[in-house]
Formats: structure tokens, sequence, C-alpha cells
């Protein structure tokens, strides 16, 4: 083996005390402080005590961990200014020694808690200028008016620490609306490559088969641009282009990277929306003005989603919880961050409607986004239903809101209504998702869900309920009013249907042999 000393960092100082000579060892990574408890206990004096060394030619040295190694013939003589007592009387000293305590674990909470850099500098400061006093007062003997500053001003921090830590919890639990950078733009629409579309690609969008998985984030800006021009939505709003460019880029931004809740899902979503009124042939049925509050809905639909459920946000209290009163958390906050972005005249898309219209158009779109709490799920379609048995009457708006809900629900939760090869890594995804948020559950002490347990859920499982019981119903519901919904969408659910259980067949006997 190597040389042993190579990795010994060990030092060895001697010191003169009192006449007697003693050595104290220490490592080469100790910190000054370490050094100076050392000696203090060579000495036999309270660590508070102030300490001097002399070497043999009476220079000073300064007690840390890089000082000059020296000999037992050349020891350094240590002078104790203030020797402390050590005979359990309470005296200033003890009273000094309480306060160094409190401030070091004051200290180390701050530095485990929060990383918020402006605070933490606030804090050294207040830190160190509070060690300098407990300093002098060491000399001087503390002083009661010195003891009841202290005292205040340890209380003062350690309130700094607590809003810091609470805001540094939540922060971490959700997100941004308070977060004002987040909603401006961080890169502008020079930085957005104009694409040309072929004549392939703008026919294939229409389709429900679209491949959503070939396109590059950018591509989806430009497809998703593609649509508002297509439906006439540019003009009917009288939308700027570029402020077009400069929204779809700030609404991409205020999507996160999660497994499932992504821009791309942001786009599958809007891109089912484009299909189904294109299938359906909406503007035949429905105005100008609720395409687009149908579209727009979809696009922002998911904004600033945290990748953790309402029933998460709820259980574990965080602050959108608390915001919104557990009534649909994350879909109030889907809406606020919507009309946030919006209320940017740079990225108002709506900048020139009149106010009427954006009264409308506002109050759509937040009955919209709120009606994709899958909470609301049985309700919802309830209350279609219910207008479906009256004989649907589009010119009536409760009948048409009701519509307007169920196509939202149907684009947010139609991932299976896509070509097998298409949706089936979504249940991948989604399942990453669930696993993530049941993982934390299980740390956090948090009730878990058993279709988010990875050990309880599979794809086959995870899928055959989910649209046995929710997409086949709502999709033959709406099939009543388009029957090219039940000729091509429900056919495809059914197929998949099959496929999972197929799949699940498969695995059982899998195990069995297993
Ligand atoms: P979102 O959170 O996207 O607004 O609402 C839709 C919810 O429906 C999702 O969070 C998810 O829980 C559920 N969901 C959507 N698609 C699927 C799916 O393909 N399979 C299952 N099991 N659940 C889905
Ligand atoms: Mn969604």
């Amino acid at each position: 083996m190597g040389n042993g000393s190579s990795i010994d960092t060990s030092r060895a100082v001697h010191l003169d005390i009192n006449g007697k000579i003693e050595k104290i060892i220490f490592s080469r990574h100790s910190s000054s402080r370490d050094i100076h408890e050392l000696i203090c206990q060579a000495a036999a004096v309270n660590k508070y005590s102030t300490i001097t060394l002399k070497d043999v030619d009476g220079a000073h040295v300064t007690a840390s961990p890089s000082m000059p190694i020296n000999t037992p013939s050349t020891p350094y003589t240590v002078v104790v200014k203030n020797p402390s007592s050590r005979n359990g009387q309470l005296n200033v000293k003890d009273e000094s020694e309480v306060f160094q305590n409190v401030l070091s674990q004051v200290a180390e909470q701050f530095n485990r808690a929060f990383k918020v850099e402006e605070m933490k500098s606030d804090i050294t400061t207040r830190l160190s200028s509070l060690e300098r006093r407990l300093e002098i007062c060491g000399d001087e003997g503390l002083k009661v008016v010195e003891i009841e500053k202290c005292k205040r001003d340890i209380s003062d921090i350690k309130d700094q620490i607590w809003n810091a830590q609470k805001k540094f919890i939540d922060f971490n639990r959700m997100s941004s609306l308070s977060d004002e950078s987040k909603i401006s733009l961080k890169r502008d629409v020079p930085a957005y490559p104009k694409y040309t579309l072929s004549q392939e690609t703008v026919e294939y969008l229409k389709q429900p088969t679209f491949d959503i998985w070939h396109w590059e984030p950018n591509e989806m800006l430009s497809l998703l641009e593609h649509m508002y021009h297509e439906l006439d939505l540019v003009t009917e709003f009288n939308i700027n282009p570029i402020t077009l460019k400069r929204w779809l880029l700030c609404v991409q931004e205020n999507y996160r990277n999660n497994p499932f809740h992504n821009f791309r899902h942001c786009f599958c979503v809007t891109q089912m929306m484009y299909g189904m009124i294109h299938l359906c042939k909406l503007w035949e049925k429905v105005s100008r003005e609720d395409l687009g509050i149908l579209l727009t809905a979809a696009v922002c639909h998911d904004l600033d989603h945290p990748g953790y459920n309402n029933t998460y946000q709820i259980n574990a209290r965080t602050e959108l919880a608390i915001r919104y009163n557990d009534i649909s958390p994350l879909e109030n906050h889907h809406c606020a961050v919507a009309f946030q972005i919006l209320s940017n005249p740079e990225c108002n898309i709506f900048f020139n409607v009149d106010k009427d219209t954006f009264k409308r158009i506002r109050s759509g779109m937040t009955m919209l986004i709120l009606a994709t709490d899958m909470a609301r799920h049985a309700e919802i379609m309830e209350n279609f239903k219910e207008k479906l048995n009256t004989n649907f009457d589009y010119q009536n708006k409760e009948h048409l809101d009701t519509l307007k809900m169920v196509l939202i629900k149907c684009c947010d939760i139609s991932n299976e209504v896509r070509p097998m090869e298409v949706s089936e890594p979504w249940v991948d995804c989604l399942l990453e998702e669930y696993f993530n948020q049941s993982d934390r559950e299980k740390m956090e002490g948090l009730p878990v869900a058993p279709f988010m347990d990875r050990d309880k859920v599979t794809k086959p499982t995870a899928q055959i309920g989910f649209i046995k019981f929710v997409l086949i119903p709502m999709f033959e519901t709406v099939g009543k009013l388009f029957q090219q919904i039940e000729d091509t969408m429900v056919e495809q659910l059914r197929s998949a249907l099959r496929r999972y259980e197929e799949m699940k067949s498969e695995n059982e006997k899998q195990q069995k042999k297993g």
C-alpha cells in the first residue's frame, strides 16, 4: 500500500501553560474555533476565555489549523486574559455560554433551513454582530441591558427564520402565483423560429390520429398558432399575430416539466379540441367566440400544474389549498395563472376585444377550466344528460355551457381515443407522476390512494376501469349529439379496452408461471 503519512492530516503543537508543557493534536481540517477550544481545555479555562499565544521570541501567534508547528523545547506560551470560573455558580460567563449555545443553534437551523440568499446575508450579518457583542460582554462582564438586547435579537432572528422556512417549504410545494418573474416572458418572438407547415401536416392536424410525439416544443407552438389562424380566431378577436406568438411562448414557459402535466399534455388537449371542432363541424352549431373560448381554455387548462393532485394539495395543506379553501385548488390556480398572463398587454390575445366580449370570454374560460376537476365528473355528466333528455337546444345558454364543459372534459382525458402507439406512452407518464406523488405521501405520512400506489397498480389495471366507467360512457353520451364521435372515438376506446384486458390476462398468466 502507499505511503500512510500522505493521508495523515493531524498536526501537533506544544504549549507552555503556567510553566507546564502540554501537547495538543488537531486535524488540518479543524476550525480556528476548535483549536481555541482545545487550548482552553488544555489550560483548564472556559472556552469563552480570551487566549493569546506567544512564541519563544514573544511574537503573537494566531491559533489556527495552519499555525506553525513547534517542539517541546520551543512551546507557545498561553496567556489567559480573563480565566473563567469553572465552579458551577451561575455568573456572567455562564449567561454568555447560554447565549452562545442559542446562537449556534439558531445559526445551524438557519443553514439547514433555507437558501434565500438575500435573507441569509442579512441574518448572517446580524448573527455576527451578536457574536461580536457577546465577545465584548465576555471581556467586560455581561450587563443586564445587554442581556435583554441579545434576547430580543435572538427572538427576532428566530421569527425571521420561521418565516423564511415557511416560504421555502411553500415554494417547494407549490407554485408561482406570487412569483411575478415567472409570468413575464423570458424569451421573445425572434427566438421562436418560423415553420412552414406542409399541406399534409395541416390536414393531419385536424385528425384525432395525429401523432403528438413527433414534434419539438417550438413546432408545437407553430401548430397551435396555426389553429388560431385556421379557425379564423385571429380575425374574430382581431389578434395581433406577434401577440399570439408571445402569448403562446408565455403559456409554454408556465407549464412545468412534469412527467404528465406538461406542455405536451396541453398541446394534446388543444389538438383534440381542434380535432373535435373539425370532426363535428362545430362552427355550424356554435359561434366563433365560443370556438375561441373552447380552444383557449384547452391551451390554459393545466397551467403551472405542480405534478401533485388536489388530494395531495388538500391533505398536505399547501398554500394553494389554503388559498382556495380546498375547492378545486389546482383548477382555480390554472385559471388564475391564465388570466395573469393575459393581464400583460404584450401577451393578451384579447387586447383588441371590447369590454363585454372580454367579460364573456373570461367567464367562459373560467367555467371550462374549473370543469376539468374530475371530482365534478358525475355532477357535470348528470347535468348534461338532463339537457339531452329535454331536447338539446344550441340556442339555450345553459345547454350550450354544459356541452362546452363536457367537450373540454373529453379532450382533457382523451389519450385513449388516440391510436395505441400514441396513447400508450402517456400511461407510463401518468403512472410516473402518480408514483412520485404516492412516494411523497408515504414519506410525509399522508393518505395514499390505491390507484397511485406502485405496489397496487399496473398499466392495464389503471386503464381498464377508467376506459369502461369514465371514457366510454362519456363519449357515448356526446355521441348522441354527434354520430361521428360514436363511429370513430367510441370505437377506438372499445378496441383499447379489449387490448388492455388482453394485456391483463397475459400478465396474470405470466404471474402464475412465475
Ligand atoms: P387533469 O389533471 O389532466 O386536468 O385531469 C384529468 C385527470 O384524469 C388526470 O389527472 C388523471 O387523474 C385522470 N386521467 C386522465 N387520463 C387518464 C388515463 O388515461 N388513465 C387514467 N387512469 N386516468 C387518467
Ligand atoms: Mn389536463
